[in-house]
């Protein structure tokens, strides 16, 4: 079978994150691992938003106020706390 199962809260973040990491935390290591733990760590905080796609059917995810928080907060844990030792490497 094929599966359609989406996190609506998934897309949210990604969102959050193009913009914040190109704007407001553009300093910030920008390497594919710092950018996947800050996407896991707000998705812990978030509630899970799953939905089954479907043309009628769509969940919103959390309000984008809360979705921004969580962001925000990920990429301040993981500014502090980051998973690899060596200083931010240009891409
Ligand atoms: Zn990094």
């Amino acid at each position: 079978m094929e599966w359609s199962v989406r996190n609506a809260n998934y897309e949210k973040v990604l969102a959050v994150m193009e913009i914040y990491l190109s704007e407001r935390y553009a300093k910030i290591c920008n390497c594919p691992r710092c950018r996947n733990d800050i996407a896991a760590l707000a998705l812990n905080y978030l509630p899970p938003h799953y939905y089954v796609e479907s043309e009628n059917h769509k969940d919103l995810g959390s309000p984008w106020v809360m979705v921004e928080t969580a962001v925000a907060e990920a990429i301040d844990r993981v500014v502090e706390y980051p998973n690899h030792p060596n200083e931010p490497k240009v891409a």
